[in-house]
């Protein structure tokens, strides 16, 4: 067995301790056996040649870790915490610096430098009116952004082998001529398949999902090619499937391996051959240029990557091991030639792992700055009396749950701070936001300040007022709705009341309130984010010249560890507990075809005197599709299915009126099956029905169906959800499916949803107020993330300006990524 390296042995050990910490130490509760694994480990690390510092912090490992398994869960936290500082010294103990220490611009070389970056693209060598609309397309307009444009894959053309030599089973790279170019159909499937040929043998590559007319058109018999893929037998024929394909131009060959050039020589050769390649953008227009994309990039590499430069501290990148970010950038679009290319292609090669650390770091740095920065911040200390709260715990019909009363304690303690609130609220669906939200909104009152409410679209501000007022009222208070059908009159009645304080709760959509209205004395923002997260409501306020105290609330949870990371300047508060008396809700799945089943449970629910939802999708750019679709169900479930009931419809091109006129009548029980859009996906509390069909259920998001179940399982009595999907349905889909039917728990569902979505997609970075990320991922690049994390918050920690010298470089930096979305910190 070959012994391990230092590395390695650090990255053994580094694994249970992230365990341990992750999820704010709840992990620590199922880890076993850490002593034997590390003293294993260290065991190893003794037997390598180390120096005396070295030694000694590897005894010291040993020590601490030492009858860890035997102690109770809090002295086990302190004890990670002890041992991951050992490891951090240790860590940056063995790292000899990466690369000799470069010397660091002077801040008036690093604005010349950012300046120079923001050249258009248009001005390079090759770039013309044509390539340079696609570019425009892709976000590329400067040599920055061509820079980041990092290859979407690399082909290995240090060697290139002949048909022959091709190895079953393997990435392979391979030049050959066109032979023969043809669609074929095996069993319905089409196929497009190229036979491919040279002195020693065929190759058949072949394509099963490609446009026709395309790929028709593409190639010629007698083209040259460069293939790339891994290498398939089929009936004793080697194949190549859905490889990576670049067209040789006319005339132009790589003077290796035969060593006769033929072609354009030795610089172009030292680009497209004898060497790692990059293959960029899938993009139409792109993708058939590679060969001049390539030599874009290399002139904008050589003339512009080693003006990159963020500012990292020398102390992190040794720790770290991070590359140069010049150096990285260079090495991403033209690798060296020992690079792994397995490392490359998985984005893991030490120049990816630069870029993406560069991007977490900034993003962390900047929460870690602004949770800083809310700290200090001056804010309201709300003197809370709970006069109102106390009241409204006597009119409610049901006693707060012990996840309510603690988040609730969270808040009050948060609200009486001379600081401002920012608080985070996740509760799953049905969880009980709602009533935590207006109680803190009562403790705003009864310190003589006003709320505002923001939702996300009208339908959910209009289902938190009819929530909302008739409390309020009954405890003397006023809440008002603000909606865009308001006429003239009413609009301005409403914003005088708020400005002359009258009004004491405010509720209307983001834009509404963020717009027109005046409050007298604002000091709470309830912000309901629904499944979007985003931090830059409070900005705004306070552009308006209000400071309020900010509770966000957000139905669908992101995993906590997620949510941690994300929102360095967020205080977390879970509700993890649901109402007492809910009955778990069961939810199958049924193909189409098997309708009448599902129409047979709604008829017995009904008949037991229950009520169901029937839904159809709402995508929005066949809106109008999709709703005749639920209008015209309505009208066939009423005349050929349900004659016997009452079917009403609802959807979100209804007016205001008729959509609570709708709503009352379901409530009140007189219409029996409610068919609707996804309007209901938000807020909709009716606890008799207990049913709910969701038809195209493949057509819909997780989290989605997830907040459309929620509207079922409000009521005493066992509910059903049922998925009706047309099949065969996408990979995606069946396991989206497949995980509405095996659990209703919102952590795990929302957990899936980032494995099949992706996080970027899931917390859209334009959303979420954050900067954006060039090459990270939230998913792949967890770990560094998490490194990253802990960097960044420890230079705020030590100098919370940044203002040290050795910082000012950084804080540019910084302040570039984020723009505007910082201002809510203070840095000069
Ligand atoms: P969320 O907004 O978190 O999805 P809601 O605030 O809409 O959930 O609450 C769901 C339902 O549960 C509402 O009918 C609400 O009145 C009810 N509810 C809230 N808290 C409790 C509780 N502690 N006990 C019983 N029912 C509750
Ligand atoms: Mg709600």
């Amino acid at each position: 067995m070959p012994s391990e390296n230092l590395q390695q042995i650090f990255e053994a050990i580094a694994k249970p301790l992230r365990f341990a910490s992750g999820n704010d130490y709840a992990n620590l509760k199922n880890l076993r056996g850490l002593e034997p694994y590390v003293s294993g480990w260290l065991e190893k690390a003794s037997s390598l040649p180390l120096h005396e510092a070295q030694k000694n912090l590897i005894q010291k490992l040993g020590a601490t870790v030492t009858g860890f398994d035997g102690l109770e869960l809090a002295m086990k936290k302190a004890r990670i915490m002890e041992l991951q500082k050992i490891f951090q010294a240790l860590k940056s103990e063995d790292l000899p610096p990466p690369f000799p220490p470069h010397p660091w611009p002077t801040l008036s070389e690093f604005h010349q430098n950012r300046k120079d970056l923001q050249t258009s693209i248009q001005f390079i060598k090759g770039v013309g009116p044509r390539l340079s609309a696609i570019l425009k397309k892709k976000n590329i307009l400067t040599v920055e952004d061509a820079l980041y444009f990092l290859p979407r894959f690399y082909q290995d053309r240090r060697q290139i082998k002949s048909i022959s030599q091709l190895a079953v089973g393997k990435m392979e790279t391979v030049m050959g001529t066109v032979r023969q170019a043809e669609m074929s159909y095996y069993r319905k499937r089409r196929t497009f398949e190229l036979t491919i040929g040279d002195e020693t043998g065929t190759l058949v590559a072949k394509w099963f999902h490609f446009n026709p007319r395309y790929m028709k058109g593409r190639f010629r018999k007698g083209m040259r090619l460069i293939l790339s893929g891994e290498i398939n037998l089929y009936q004793f024929q080697k194949e190549i499937h859905h490889p990576e394909i670049e067209i040789l131009e006319e005339g132009e060959e790589p003077s290796h391996p035969e060593g006769t050039s033929s072609g354009k020589g030795g610089v172009e050769d030292s680009l497209h051959f004898g060497r790692i390649v990059p293959i960029y953008s899938e993009t139409e227009g792109l993708y058939q240029r590679q060969r001049l994309i390539r030599r874009i990039m290399k002139n904008v590499v050589d003339l512009f990557a080693a003006k990159v430069f963020s500012g990292i501290p020398e102390e992190i990148c040794r720790r770290q091991r991070l590359i140069p970010l010049a150096e990285a950038l260079r090495r991403a679009h033209f690798p060296d030639p020992d690079e792994d290319i397995a490392l490359l292609l998985e984005g893991k090669s030490a120049s990816h792992r630069r870029l993406i650390f560069d991007d977490f770091f900034f993003m962390e740095l900047g929460l870690a700055l602004r949770r800083s920065g809310t700290l200090m911040e001056k804010g309201i200390a709300f003197p809370i009396s709970h006069r109102y709260t106390q009241q409204l715990r006597e009119l409610l019909p049901f006693v707060l749950t012990s996840a309510q009363e603690r988040v609730l304690t969270d808040i009050e303690s948060d609200m009486r701070q001379p600081h401002p609130m920012n608080r985070l609220l996740q509760g799953d669906v049905g969880s009980g936001k709602t009533i935590v939200a207006l109680m803190a909104g009562l403790m705003a009152i009864e310190g003589g300040y006003q709320v505002a409410m923001m939702a996300p679209t009208e339908i959910l501000a209009e289902q938190h007022f009819l929530n909302v007022h008739p409390v309020v009222e009954k405890l003397g208070l006023r809440a008002a709705l603000l909606t865009s059908s308001l006429n003239k009159n009413q609009k301005e009645t409403l914003y005088r009341e708020i400005k002359n304080g009258e009004i004491h709760i405010a509720i209307g959509t983001h834009a509404l309130i963020q717009e027109g209205v005046e409050f007298h004395k604002l000091g709470l923002a309830v912000i309901d984010e629904q499944h979007k997260f985003g931090v830059m409501q409070r900005a705004t306020l306070k552009k308006k010249g209000y400071n309020p105290d900010v509770l966000i609330m957000t139905a669908t949870p992101i995993p906590r560890t997620l949510a941690m990371t994300l929102y360095g300047d967020l205080e977390v508060s879970v509700i993890d507990q649901l109402p007492p008396g809910r009955v778990p809700i069961t939810t199958r799945v049924f193909n189409e075809k098997e309708r009448f089943r599902v129409y047979r449970i709604l008829r017995e629910e009904i008949s037991k005197g229950k009520q169901a939802y029937v839904v159809y999708p709402l995508v929005e750019e066949s809106e109008r599709l999709d709703l005749k679709d639920a209008t015209q169900m309505a009208k066939h479930l009423q005349r050929d299915i349900f004659p016997e009931f009452k079917v009403g419809l609802i959807h979100g091109r209804m007016k205001s009126e008729d959509k609570e006129t709708i709503m009352a009548d379901f409530k009140a029980r007189r219409i029996h099956i409610l068919v609707s859009t996804i309007v209901i996906e938000v807020g909709i509390d009716v606890p008799n029905a207990s049913v709910m069909a969701i038809e195209h259920a493949e057509r819909f998001g997780l989290s989605q169906l997830h907040q459309l179940r929620g509207r079922v399982g409000r009521g005493q009595d066992p509910s059903q959800c049922l998925l009706v999907a047309k099949h065969p349905v996408s990979e995606d889909a069946g396991r989206r499916l497949r995980v509405m039917g095996q659990t209703t728990d919102g952590f795990k569902i929302s957990e899936e949803d980032l494995v099949i979505r992706g996080p970027g997609d899931l917390l859209g970075t334009q959303q979420s107020g954050l900067p954006d990320f060039r090459v990270a991922n939230f998913l792949r690049d967890f770990d560094l993330l998490h490194e990253a994390r802990q960097e960044a918050f420890s230079v705020i920690a030590r100098d919370p300006t940044l203002s040290l010298p050795g910082h000012i470089l950084m804080r540019e930096t910084l302040k570039e990524r984020w723009q505007e979305r910082l201002a809510l910190a203070t840095i000069g």
